[in-house]
């Protein structure tokens, strides 16, 4: 082993998450309303991230990584977004989808050069949504075509997360001129080539300081080389290994309701009316044990999925998408009934819950929203999905049944 070079982290579920100092996690916390308030980068924090080794972790060795599983990333999302949303967002998308891209479909250069760019810092974007292809991705129109002996990409994309922050972005586009999925591939895209312009970063309502911009390809020069997946290729490849990132997106909205939820039993143990706790009225407690029942269910569900899959990064699209639906809709409704609970210190914009609530929104819509996800699991519904592996596991297990 060469000095200076990462060994595989051990296979304990918690040992990468055990990387990160309590110290750290309570400064990201002191930050991120601020982060939140003035919509600023958080930088140095995520280059802080970087420096504990979980960005980057489920690399290979060689490629500077810990060989992490999807269950140990899940457990860094979890308790980073306890303190973060937005820096838990970076985990996700330095381990999983456009990075899980660039390293299973990358040639040995570009596995290099994303791999040493995500270890100092720089998350890598995925680009899909167009201004008029949003759900219906597989109708989108930015194109790689071949213009005075070279191939150059044009188009648009918008509402892409790290746009321009991130050094470089996973773009699906039109590599021949098919209809739908036939003709989409998947090109590496650097920030710091000609041709690549971004508009003005939005405010979003929640997860402020991560920017969800727009992107314009004008003559991008296109290497061979920079084509990860081919067309007809592209949409298959790139979807499988984006589930990994709906399953880390699930685990941060959990992780930001899980933080509303301890938020909402310290207060409601320490904020007296009628001369007693509120949390010594029963109906109180009956709503913090609802969002209990809630957070629990998602948290376990999503370590099931990930678990399923062992070392793998393609967790079952069905699994997922069924536990990205469940934890978008309970983040929203858990930080919601705290909020509730904290009475108008939860509607005050400097209050601890309010920015959970904002931030818990997006889930629903951003990564495939709940109604084509909806979508996906209806469509797959039937004999050959109720009899997978997991009616085998209930066969095999003695104890499952009374
Ligand atoms: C915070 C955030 C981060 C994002 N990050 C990225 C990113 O990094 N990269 C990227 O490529 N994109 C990103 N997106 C874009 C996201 O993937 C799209 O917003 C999403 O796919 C929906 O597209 P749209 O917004 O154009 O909505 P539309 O497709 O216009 O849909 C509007 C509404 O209609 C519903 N709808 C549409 N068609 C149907 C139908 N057939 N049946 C029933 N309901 C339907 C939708 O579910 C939705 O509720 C992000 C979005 C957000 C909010």
């Amino acid at each position: 082993m060469l000095a200076g070079e990462r060994q595989p982290i051990s296979p304990d579920p918690h040992d990468l998450v055990r990387l990160i100092s309590r110290e750290q996690l309570e400064t990201w916390a002191t930050e991120a309303p601020v982060w939140d308030r003035d919509n600023t980068y958080p930088a140095r924090a995520i280059q802080e991230l970087a420096g504990t080794g979980v960005m980057g972790a489920t690399f290979c060795v060689e490629d500077g990584g810990r060989c992490a599983t999807l269950r140990q990333v899940l457990e860094v999302i979890r308790v980073v977004a306890h303190h973060s949303g937005i820096l838990a967002r970076v985990v996700v998308d330095s381990n999983l989808g456009p990075a899980a891209l660039v390293i299973t479909q990358g040639q040995l250069a570009q596995r290099k050069e994303v791999s040493a760019s995500v270890h100092a810092g720089n998350k890598p974007a995925i680009a899909i949504t167009e201004p008029m292809a949003g759900s219906a991705a597989t109708e989108l129109t930015t194109s790689v075509t071949e213009r005075g002996g070279r191939l150059v990409l044009n188009g648009e994309k918008c509402w892409i997360t790290g746009a321009p922050v991130s050094q470089h972005y996973v773009v699906f586009a039109r590599l021949a001129p098919r209809p739908g999925y036939k003709g989409i591939g998947i090109v590496l895209v650097r920030k710091d080539r000609r041709g690549i312009a971004f508009g003005p970063v939005p405010r979003m309502m929640g997860m402020r300081g991560l920017p969800e911009g727009s992107i314009c390809f004008r003559d991008y020069v296109v290497g061979s080389e920079d084509i990860l997946a081919p067309a007809g290729e592209g949409f298959r490849i790139g979807m499988s290994l984006y589930n990994s990132q709906r399953l880390g997106a699930a685990m941060v909205a959990t992780g930001i309701a899980e933080a509303a939820l301890h938020h909402a039993v310290t207060y409601t143990k320490q904020r007296h009316q009628f001369g007693r706790p509120l949390a010594a009225n029963q109906g109180v407690r009956w709503m913090l044990a609802d969002m209990a029942i809630q957070v629990d269910h998602a948290l376990t569900y999503l370590r099931a999925v990930a678990d399923e899959v062992g070392t793998g990064l393609a967790p079952d699209r069905v699994r997922v998408a069924i536990g990205k639906i469940n934890a978008a809709e309970m983040a929203i409704r858990v930080t919601n009934a705290a909020i509730q609970l904290f009475g108008a210190r939860g509607y005050d914009g400097d209050g601890p819950v309010e920015r959970l609530c904002r931030d818990a929104r997006m889930f629903t819509i951003g990564g495939g929203t709940t109604e084509m996800l909806r979508e996906l699991i209806g469509k797959n519904l039937g004999p050959p999905v109720i009899l997978d592996t997991r009616a085998k596991q209930v066969t095999d297990s003695p104890g499952s049944s009374r």
